[in-house]
């Protein structure tokens, strides 16, 4: 049987304040190999009040990641592991603090020091060979889910994919939603819409089940607190209410898939460099007759909250271009099974890609 057998996160704290905890968490972990830890700290958060609560102590090295100039790759982290062996040695463990990105280097990199070689090695299913070293995750921005995500998505030279097996989820994560409140409003709701298109995509689909359908309807309830509802907006009651979301979102996705929208999203990855959460956003739009009731209340979030999103720019796109985001898209052969069917390549050709993608 081809059920799945999910290995979840040890250990979750979730609460405002929650993030003090982090010292007396990994006190008895210091004890592990060469006793220090490595923060990766998303760069936004230097000089900022968080920089301070960080429980850096003599021996810890701490890594403030730039996370603007590129999605994780899989150079960065082999240079990351490369550079803190030779200096400092095997750490007791790593600490995530930031969004998607950052938490899916620590992910990685955790992996990367135990097994040997390149990242790109391991793109891909059950490919590591050695559980990684503790690891434990700080979510600062809410929606990819990538806190509970059993992969740790990767760009190398030349695919964008996971390292998915069971030992990348974080041993423990810390879930304090004060943290997001900083967020802008612009990356506050692409990275919220995230959330949203997983649990609709986790539904539209027959991969969809009664595990999966119950975490994404209660994430979208959620959603449609934080983004439509009477009190919508980033208010401290919604940043709560989407950390959650954004956990159970993808909950829901491990028991199911995601779908056309993220394998177009891949494809405006790797051809433009579009970031994960908003090139989602610019192909969901267009999707409305696979995602019908779900791409129009993503319209009304989209009214809502007063964003405009842009439109025609396939014109501008080559036709090499288009074809070579096509092919990234049909080679996510899960995600077309789980939204089409088993019998996706009779209905779905590289020509269909392209059509999708000269919608945007
Ligand atoms: P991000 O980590 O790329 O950060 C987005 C922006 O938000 C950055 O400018 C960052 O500095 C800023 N930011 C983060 N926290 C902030 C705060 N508290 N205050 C102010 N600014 C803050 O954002 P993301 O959207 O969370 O993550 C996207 C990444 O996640 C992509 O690389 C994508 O591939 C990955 N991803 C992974 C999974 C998974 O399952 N592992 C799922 C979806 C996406
Ligand atoms: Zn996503």
């Amino acid at each position: 049987m081809a059920h799945k057998n999910f290995k979840n996160i040890d250990k979750t704290v979730f609460g405002r304040g929650s993030f003090d905890m982090l010292d007396e968490i990994i006190a008895p972990v210091r004890k592990e190999n060469k006793g220090f830890f490595l923060f990766v700290v998303d760069h936004f958060f230097v000089g900022k009040p968080l920089e301070k609560r960080i429980p850096v102590k003599e021996n810890d090295v701490i890594k403030f990641i730039n996370v603007d100039l590129h999605e994780p790759t899989t150079e960065q982290v082999d240079e990351l592991r490369d550079e803190i062996l030779a200096t400092n040695g095997l750490p007791s463990g790593v600490v995530g603090i930031g969004g998607g990105s950052v938490m899916d280097i620590a992910k990685a990199v955790s992996l990367m020091f135990t097994n040997e070689g390149s990242s790109t090695l391991y793109q891909g299913l059950n490919l590591v060979k050695r559980p990684g070293i503790y690891h434990l995750g700080v979510p600062t921005i809410s929606g990819t889910g990538a806190e509970v995500a059993m992969t740790a998505v990767l760009t190398g030279p030349e695919k964008k994919l996971g390292l998915k097996c069971e030992w990348t989820p974080f041993n423990q994560i810390i879930l304090d939603p004060e943290l997001t409140a900083s967020v802008p409003r612009d990356k506050w709701f692409y990275t919220g819409m995230d959330t949203f298109i997983h649990c609709i995509e986790s539904e539209y689909g027959i991969l969809n089940n009664a595990f999966s359908n119950a975490y994404a309807e209660e994430a979208l309830k959620l959603c449609r607190e934080v983004f439509i509802g009477d009190n919508a907006g980033q208010t401290p009651e919604n940043d709560d209410k989407l950390m959650v979301a954004s956990m159970m979102g993808t909950l829901s996705l491990t028991y199911s898939e995601v779908g056309i929208c993220h394998a177009m999203s891949y494809g405006l990855a790797m051809v433009f460099h579009e970031r994960h959460c908003y090139a989602n956003c610019l192909a969901f739009q267009h999707l409305e007759d696979y995602y019908g009731d779900g791409v129009r209340e993503f319209k009304t979030m989209l009214n809502k909250n007063n964003v405009i999103l842009p439109q025609n720019l396939s014109k501008n796109w080559t036709d090499k271009q288009i074809t070579d985001m096509a092919h990234v898209a049909y080679n996510l052969p899960h995600m077309w099974n789980h939204a089409i069917g088993t019998d996706w390549k009779e209905k779905i050709s590289i020509d269909t890609i392209k059509d999708l993608f000269k919608r945007l």
